[in-house]
């Protein structure tokens, strides 16, 4: 629904690529295991789609308590002296996983 400044509510939100923009990128914690890692926005964008940051940690679980209840998402800037430090997973690539659909039927 369009409101005051034209714009609706999602237009002005913060989303991966306004965050990659701003060059920030995008911290994932489980809450429950303590363990974080951070994304490109750029790599997010080919997977989520260009989403604001509540709708990223659903798309993702946790490798260790396999639950994505726990885990908590963040865009964060992060400072010069992290450039060659600050370790971050880059997306390889996207691998397509086969499905087989089935149907009962007659002979
Ligand atoms: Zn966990």
């Amino acid at each position: 629904m369009p409101e005051q400044n034209g714009l609706t509510r999602r237009q002005r939100m913060h989303t991966l690529s306004k965050a990659e923009g701003t060059r920030q990128i995008v911290k994932i914690e489980c809450m429950y295991c303590r363990i974080t890692h951070r994304y490109r926005c750029r790599d997010l964008l080919q997977l989520c789609g260009d989403v604001p940051i509540d709708e990223i940690s659903p798309q993702f679980y946790c490798e260790k308590c396999k639950k994505k209840e726990y885990l908590r998402a963040e865009f964060e800037l992060p400072w010069p002296a992290d450039t060659g430090k600050l370790r971050i997973r880059k997306l390889v690539r996207i691998k397509t996983v086969l499905k087989p659909v089935w149907k009962d039927d007659f002979y």
